[in-house]
């Protein structure tokens, strides 16, 4: 049972594991240097309604890249605008650990290894070959390629590229499977009448900050300042991430500390952000011309069902972004780990699992591919995080998750 995933993003990992698990030989082809892909500037894990996600995906076995997560956390239980109880993980440690991961389950990792042509017969993907010419045969494939960039797009719906983490002049630019099958993909439209969403954070030199504001975000894990009347600009709108399009995000300069000084806004002027009290030397870390914009996103998904397998291929799952408007590393994660787990059953010619929607992984599922693509899915804000609440979905009562997902008999579902 051969498995190969395409794109080492949270998404890419989360398969990339559970197909391991299951027994497969999984391949993990990541076109940089690094795991992670956007995680590398992420970090919030486990706030509000992501917080009962990842117990439910703990509670049936699928849970070790949340507990990679949660032993990486710099700071736990850290409220902030808007949200609750949030993890904020070490940006610095989160690949290496990852990577250390998935390499004890057996998974071959081949970094550098950009897929750019499959070979397709009917629906089905007989092989993928990087631009190095490698060529690699299984009987089924994950699309984890995320959704941004790459700079040409940067360029059409941003303000150009930004320089972050995802490195497109240097790896070159990302490429999706599902196109290359011949699958039709969507961009998200925005309500204001553009393309795409603009990634919502940034990351600061935490060292090219005051000393004040160091030693807070350090202790604390945040630090709100507010930022002079003059220099408030208004780019809620713009926001890939609706959860933190709040006016607090508006009005203050919101800092998370993610090893970096995590900067809850898409871009900052840099003269603007240094009039800023504590931010007179301030420096960007990621992306580099963050004073002048950032990534775009979510402007590559497809169309799938809930067991993540794409519509009009025979075996090909997609994760993540690349799965409907989902936005963040949980739901990248849960998505993840049902196409992983779905590819393996596929080749063992059993019924692929969709999760029910007495779960919020499963409802989420769902509901991002009922409302595909013009809403964007989280479950830590917005619409998604309102529809927990209603449904009684959301709780932090880890007895009770754990029962509902008994009850579904799933506990362990996704254990090795
Ligand atoms: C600046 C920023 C900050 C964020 N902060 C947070 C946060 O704090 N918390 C949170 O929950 N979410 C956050 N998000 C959102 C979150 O990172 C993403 O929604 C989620 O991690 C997406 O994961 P993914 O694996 O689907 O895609 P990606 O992270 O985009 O990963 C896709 C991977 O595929 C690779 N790839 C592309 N094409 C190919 C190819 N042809 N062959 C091989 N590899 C390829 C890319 O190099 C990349 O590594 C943030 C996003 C950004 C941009």
């Amino acid at each position: 049972m051969r498995i190969v995933v395409a794109g080492g993003g949270w998404a890419g990992c989360a398969a990339a594991a559970a197909a391991a698990k299951r027994g497969a030989q999984v391949t993990l082809c990541e076109r940089t240097d690094q795991l992670l892909g956007t995680g590398l500037s992420g970090g919030i894990m486990r706030n509000n309604g992501r917080f009962t996600a990842a117990e439910e995906l703990l509670a049936m076995g699928g849970g070790e890249l949340i507990a990679a997560a949660d032993l990486c956390a710099r700071h736990r239980n850290v409220d902030f605008p808007g949200h609750r109880h949030a993890t904020l993980y070490d940006t610095a440690r989160m690949p290496v650990a990852v990577e250390n991961l998935l390499r004890a389950l057996g998974v071959e990792l081949r970094f550098e290894t950009r897929i750019t042509r499959a070979a397709v017969r009917s629906g089905r993907i007989a092989s993928v070959t990087s631009q190095r010419g490698e060529e690699f045969s299984a009987g089924a494939f994950v699309d984890a390629t995320g959704s941004a960039g790459p700079q040409a797009n940067c360029a059409k719906y941003g303000s150009g590229c930004a320089m972050c983490a995802l490195r497109c002049p240097s790896y070159g630019p990302r490429v999706s499977l599902c196109a290359l099958a011949g699958v039709k993909e969507s961009a998200l439209p925005r309500p204001d009448g553009g393309t795409g969403a603009v990634s919502g954070s940034c990351k600061l030199d935490k060292a090219s900050l005051s000393a004040a504001l160091r030693t807070a975000l350090d202790e604390r894990g945040v630090v709100i300042t507010p930022i002079p009347r003059a220099l408030v600009r208004d780019k809620l709108a713009l926001k890939a991430c609706r959860q933190y399009a709040l006016d607090a995000y508006r009005d203050n300069v919101v800092l998370l500390d993610t090893g970096s000084a995590k900067l809850m806004s898409p871009w900052m002027p840099l003269r603007e952000l240094r009039r800023v009290p504590g931010f007179e030397q301030a420096r960007y870390e990621e992306p580099l011309a963050g004073g002048r914009g950032n990534s775009v996103r979510l402007l590559a998904a497809v169309g799938r069902d809930d067991a993540m397998r794409v519509l009009g291929a025979t075996n090909l799952f997609c994760a993540g972004e690349k799965a409907g408007m989902f936005v963040g590393h949980t739901e990248a994660i849960v998505t993840g780990t049902i196409a992983g787990y779905n590819a393996v059953r596929l080749l063992q010619n059993l019924p692929l699992l969709a999760l029910p929607r007495s779960l919020a992984c499963g409802d989420a599922a769902a509901f991002a591919r009922e409302n595909f693509p013009g809403l964007r899915v989280t479950f830590s804000g917005a619409e998604y995080f309102e529809r927990m609440k209603q449904l009684g979905l959301y709780t932090t009562d880890r007895a009770a998750i754990r029962a509902r997902v008994a009850k579904a008999g799933l506990t362990g579902v996704f254990a090795r």
